[in-house]
């Protein structure tokens, strides 16, 4: 399946994407991208002959992998009927997507407002609650991720807010659980529950339930290092809600769709928010799609009242067309069950193990296809491979871990400190311990850095 190597074209593509692509996140003249020549499955490959196994999933999208055969000709067939048309239309596609997708979530979730990606659908989220409720603010966790649009970037709790920190206003951020670092000293899951829905109602009553319109939660925190909440946070939370009419979202623009395991990651904790956001694994982001899954109740607000949002490709034909093949797929093929496996029966006891044997493994955590290695100098300080946000010299040893990854054909997801495993939901076995073979050798590097 890998082609021929052809340097030459790889130049070519360099060239032009040096000279005029301006990249997201980037120090433009820092930066030296990979020029891809193709994708299938769970690998990439480069124009010199070099191939990837790809552990990011993209940017933890690609839940099917890529090149799925029946989503490519489900968005070719599309395209031949319908490549597009305005969004106050009912379309095939679109009415089909949102059948299915209403479908899956939870609940009564069963009317799908769609957007071109997470970040819109964040916007569009918040725009629903505070319409709804008639109050402005709106609180998000710190170590959270929920786009780079207006209201999504303000909302989020990583680095990435701080240049565009005051562009709303009424964002009011809270410490959500996390108990390998616990913002309150915990040390059982239990107390780490109790303490921060403690924090959270504090906040609630200090800031004035009247004036919040909603709480915006990745149900497991994914950007930030894949924290799962401890049994009965989302309860908790959820009941907050109702005591203080204050909208629930929930961000499963990451979680969503497959990766832990089950369709929706409030799946696991038996919680139904008012509003559910998605994108990514929507379609495996093979055209852009992302939406908001939206309640009875919030829906009648709107059912006389016209809602006062919309984008000019929201629900496209062939996103849509795209989306249905997914869903069907990962249907057919039992990829949401492939992912639950792979989590409990190969990455969770793989994982582990190398935990064990890697003093730079402070520790793991994740479900399904979507796990969180705590990479640190020291397991008894916790102390962090490298600090807070580092970048430089001072990121050294996490630059050298990832590039030991890709000298043996695996291209790890790095966020500070941390490598997430978040493959493909279907990468195979032989794949997935190829993976972990070429992280284990990476850790040795990582484990050059360690202090203890
Ligand atoms: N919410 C969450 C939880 C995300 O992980 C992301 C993207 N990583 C977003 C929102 C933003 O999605 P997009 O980049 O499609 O705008």
């Amino acid at each position: 399946m890998t082609p021929q190597p052809n340097p030459q074209a790889g130049a070519a593509v360099k060239a032009a994407d040096r000279a005029h692509v301006f990249h997201s996140w980037s120090a433009q003249g820092l930066i030296d991208p990979l020029a891809v020549a193709g994708a299938e499955g769970s690998y990439f490959w480069d124009y010199d002959g070099n191939r990837y196994l790809d552990f990011t999933s993209g940017l933890v999208f690609t839940n099917i992998g890529y090149q799925h055969p029946k989503v490519v000709a489900a968005i070719q067939e599309q395209a031949g009927k319908m490549t597009t048309f305005a969004p106050a239309f009912a379309v095939e596609s679109r009415s089909e997507a949102a059948r299915l997708i209403a479908e899956r979530t939870p609940g009564d979730l069963d009317k799908i407002f769609f957007t071109n990606g997470g970040a819109e659908a964040v916007e569009n989220a918040v725009r629903m609650a505070r319409l709804h409720t008639g109050r402005t603010k709106v609180m998000s966790a710190y170590r959270s991720y929920h786009g780079a649009t207006s209201a999504a970037i303000n909302l989020t709790g990583d680095p990435r807010r701080w240049p565009s920190d005051t562009a709303s206003a009424g964002v009011v951020h809270f410490w959500g659980p996390y108990l390998y670092r616990s913002p309150f000293h915990s040390e059982t899951e239990q107390q780490e529950c109790e303490r921060a829905l403690q924090h959270l109602e504090d906040t609630i009553v200090f800031e004035g339930p009247a004036t919040i319109a909603a709480i915006v939660l990745e149900t497991i925190p994914g950007t930030a290092g894949i924290m799962t909440p401890p049994p009965g946070y989302l309860a908790g939370v959820r009941a907050l809600c109702d005591r203080h009419g204050i909208v629930f979202v929930l961000d499963e623009v990451m979680a969503g769709f497959g990766r832990t395991g089950k369709w929706f990651a409030a799946d696991h904790f038996d919680v139904t928010p008012d509003l559910l956001t998605f994108a990514k694994g929507v379609n495996s982001g093979y055209v852009p799609l992302g939406g908001v899954a939206i309640s009875a109740e919030i829906a009648e607000t709107f059912a006389t009242r016209p809602y006062p949002g919309g984008l000019t490709y929201s629900g496209h034909p062939l996103a849509c067309a795209a989306a249905v093949a997914t869903i069907t797929a990962m249907e057919d093929e039992d990829i949401v069950g492939q992912a639950a496996r792979l989590g409990s029966d190969i990455l969770g006891p793989a994982l582990a193990e190398l935990a064990e044997r890697h003093p730079s493994v402070g520790e793991v955590r994740g479900t399904g296809a979507f796990w969180a290695l705590e990479l640190v100098r020291n397991r008894e300080t916790r102390e962090p491979l490298v600090p807070y946000n580092a970048s430089g010299e001072a990121n050294a040893p996490m630059a050298a871990f990832g590039a030991a990854a890709k000298k043996n054909g695996l291209w790890p997801f790095i966020n500070m400190n941390r490598t997430h495993v978040v493959p493909p939901c279907n990468i195979t076995e032989a794949e997935a311990k190829e993976g972990l073979a070429a992280l284990d050798e990476a850790l040795t590097v990582a484990d050059e850095h360690t202090a203890q």
